[in-house]
């Protein structure tokens, strides 16, 4: 059986970045960029002030207590229309360019605030709160590297560079088909024996968190001809996420499926828990999952695997997978130390320290386990039990609180 860290290096083996499209700045948040961002324009673009004050000439106010003359202001937007000589100040607000002449700008604080003449306390170094020309970028500097994800920063610098369009990967199509006889609709009745189709809304907005588009195909029922029909139909999309009918049992028709459509089966089996039959194959130079029925194996299998996946078809270059963290346990966990096991846990910053607290129910068909998640806590193969207060390697999912 493979280990995750060998079924992660298949699976992005078979991953190449796809194209790339021009979007307007509006729709760039949440994509990946895919291009370099060069700043065109040294930013600022001028010396200009940092605080509402005074712009002077620092040996005017060597000896200050001073007072100088006001020559008038210089507003934000605005230019100033006279320079400042000796003995004189321009009152200045914060952003406005420093005026020819100065060097120098007063914070209001260390003044009288005059209009006509203004009486400064205090001497400051030449270009104190002078926001120099290029500090932030200079022209020609890449300021971005194509292959991160747009951000609200990133959004930010685009405005700035006034980008009114920008390359971005396109949003692979991922068709998300749902397997089972027990299956129902959220708006149909229940009934005994039946349970609601969970995976598809789950998988669904894992799949747009990523950025991706999610292709919701609906309900196939577990025989082989239906399975068949329905995976052909998925092939139509940039990828295949499946969940149900890739294990053991007599209504398992995935695999089988697959191999009708022929598909070249990457792995069928790794080393972990929840989630150990997870399908990875390539049919029709698309990239199928096949995911367990459970639904926390699809939540963790998605998290370790496809969301991997889809980033770099995106083109993204930069935090692929979930950051590893280290965080003091709550309270312990027990395993039967044959695979690795996920389990999901809250993380949390208590005095500077992670904390990971494990959420109360951990079987893999436990919804209440995944609400309030934000971290996958590690227990390797072949240790059956890590105490409360121990560390432990946590996988980052979710914001930390
Ligand atoms: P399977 O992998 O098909 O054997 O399914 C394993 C378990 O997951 C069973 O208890 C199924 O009822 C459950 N399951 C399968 N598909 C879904 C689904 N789409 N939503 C919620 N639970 C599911
Ligand atoms: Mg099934």
């Amino acid at each position: 059986m493979l280990t995750v860290e060998e079924a992660q290096a298949k699976v992005m083996a078979e991953i190449v970045p796809g194209e790339a499209e021009v979007v307007p700045l509006a729709d760039a948040h949440g994509r990946v960029l895919r291009e370099d961002l060069v700043a065109r324009f040294d930013a600022p673009e001028a010396d200009n002030s940092a605080m509402d004050g005074y712009a002077v000439r620092a040996d005017d106010i060597a000896g200050a207590p001073v007072t100088l003359s006001v020559l008038g202001d210089v507003a934000a937007g605005h230019l100033a229309q006279r320079a400042v000589e000796a003995g004189t100040a321009l009152r200045i607000m914060t952003g406005a360019y420093v005026p020819e002449g100065a060097d120098t700008v007063v914070q209001i604080e260390l003044t009288d605030g005059g209009t006509e003449t203004v009486r400064i306390d205090k001497a400051l170094a030449r270009g104190a709160n002078v926001r120099r020309r290029g500090e932030d970028m200079r022209a020609g500097q890449t300021v971005v590297k194509s292959g991160r994800r747009i951000g609200a920063a990133e959004m930010a610098m685009l405005a700035a560079l006034q980008k009114t369009t920008v390359r971005v990967g396109r949003r692979p199509a991922v068709a998300i088909v749902s397997t089972g006889d027990e299956l129902i609709g959220v708006d149909e009745p229940r009934a005994p024996g039946k349970i609601v189709n969970t995976n598809a809304h789950l998988l669904a907005a894992l799949v747009r968190e990523t950025g991706a588009e999610a292709r919701v195909l609906g309900i196939v029922r577990d025989n082989r001809e239906a399975t068949i029909a329905a995976f052909d139909d998925a092939l139509q999309s940039d990828f295949v996420l499946s969940s149900g009918g890739v294990s053991v049992g007599a209504y398992d028709f995935v695999k089988e499926a697959l191999d009708v459509l022929g598909a070249e089966q990457k792995f069928w089996r790794v080393a972990m828990k929840p989630g150990k039959p997870v399908v990875l194959s390539r049919a029709r130079d698309r990239v199928v999952f096949g995911l367990p029925g459970n639904p926390v194996s699809c939540f963790v299998s998605f998290h370790l695997f496809v969301a991997p996946a889809l980033r770099k078809a995106m083109g993204q270059e930069e935090h692929l997978f979930p950051a590893a963290v280290r965080a003091r346990l709550a309270s312990p966990l027990r395993s039967a130390g044959d695979r690795r096991v996920y389990f999901r846990v809250r993380l949390t910053s208590e005095d500077g320290e992670l904390h990971a607290h494990p959420l109360a129910t951990q079987g893999s068909g436990s919804l209440t386990s995944m609400i309030g998640a934000n971290g996958l806590a590690i227990v390797n193969e072949g240790v059956e039990g890590v105490e409360a207060g121990a560390i432990v390697p946590v996988l980052v999912i979710g914001e930390i609180a």
